[in-house]
């Protein structure tokens, strides 16, 4: 499946008889929890890669000990190009386990991501390309192929559930679907409380940075959405819901029971909407959820939390 041009490959799109049921509505997934690095970021890491690639870099550097960095060790050791993640001291075993898999350099440096981001950000050269966990138009131009293959698929949606940590997911998802002439399609968002940045720039009316995150969803960890993905709100029905790390990992659970696979908590916020029926899907006939992801959670860990 996975062809010359792309590093992601094309996921399958299940239609999901149990949430649907429970909906009253047809629930479509998108299967990004299959793509090789185990999130939807390789569709943006992957393009930007190999579009540095092509320019002749040496390196690519990151500084996310999370699925972003996992993606641009997956795309490094694909294009036979070096891949630097430099990550906190806070970082998991897993994620170094992973990282270390892919077979990237994994520098753990400072208490915090900042400090973290700040020693990766002074070693790129002119050879190098530095890869954003979200902030980059090129992400969204990968994400965006992603709603090429659910038209391909023959499914045009009337709503689409995602969730929001920086915001390149959004951004991608509403590029896509406007290339498609589905500006009306209202998008559904989830974060968790205690990682509410969109939340937030929705009160304030612009992007603002959140002073305090907390919560297991940490792949929604960003303190600030990025522009592009406040913007969408502008042009685009945008309704945000919060839920509970609770409601997250209930609905990472009951998917496992469901479908087989297993996300993390980041991923169970969009499902907990539709396990939760907290969403007016009485007139919409056909939901695309995005099923994004995540490789840093096991099940031991979502059996620890309850
Ligand atoms: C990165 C990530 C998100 C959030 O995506 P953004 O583009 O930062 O909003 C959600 N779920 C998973 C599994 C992720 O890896």
């Amino acid at each position: 499946m996975k062809t010359a041009e792309s590093l992601s490959i094309k996921t399958p799109l299940l239609e999901s008889l149990p949430l649907s049921q429970l909906n009253q509505t047809r629930v479509w997934l998108k299967m990004e929890a299959m793509q090789p690095s185990g999130s939807f970021k390789i569709r943006g890491i992957g393009f930007a890669c190999q579009q540095h690639a092509a320019r002749g870099v040496k390196r690519f550097i990151s500084s996310s000990g999370g699925n972003a960095g996992l993606a641009v060790a997956y795309a490094g050791r694909q294009l036979g190009i070096p891949a630097v993640v430099v990550v906190p001291e806070s970082t998991s075993d897993r994620a170094l386990h992973l990282l270390a898999l892919e077979g990237a350099e994994v520098k753990v440096h400072g208490k915090t991501w900042a400090d973290a981001n700040q020693l990766a950000q002074s070693w790129v050269t002119e050879q190098d390309a530095f890869i954003h966990p979200f902030d980059d138009a090129l992400l969204w131009q990968g994400i965006a192929a992603l709603i090429d293959e659910v038209v391909e698929g023959g499914v045009r949606p009337d709503a689409v559930v995602l969730s929001v940590g920086g915001g390149s997911l959004l951004s991608g998802i509403d590029q896509g679907l406007t290339q498609h002439g589905l500006h009306q399609v209202p998008i559904y968002i989830a974060e968790t409380t205690g990682m509410a940045s969109y939340h937030a720039a929705l009160v304030a009316g612009h992007p603002i940075a959140v002073d305090h995150l907390s919560g297991i969803a940490t792949s929604l960890g960003a303190r600030q959405v990025c522009q592009r993905a406040f913007d969408v709100s502008k042009t685009r029905t945008v309704v945000g819901t919060q839920v509970s790390d609770r409601e997250a990992v209930d609905a990472c659970l009951a998917f496992l029971d469901d479908h087989r696979t297993l996300v993390e908590p980041a991923c169970g916020a969009a499902l907990a909407l539709l396990y939760g029926q907290k969403l007016p899907l009485a007139s919409v006939e056909n939901v695309l959820v995005i099923v994004c992801g995540g490789s840093t959670a096991t099940l031991n860990a979502l059996q620890a939390f309850k």
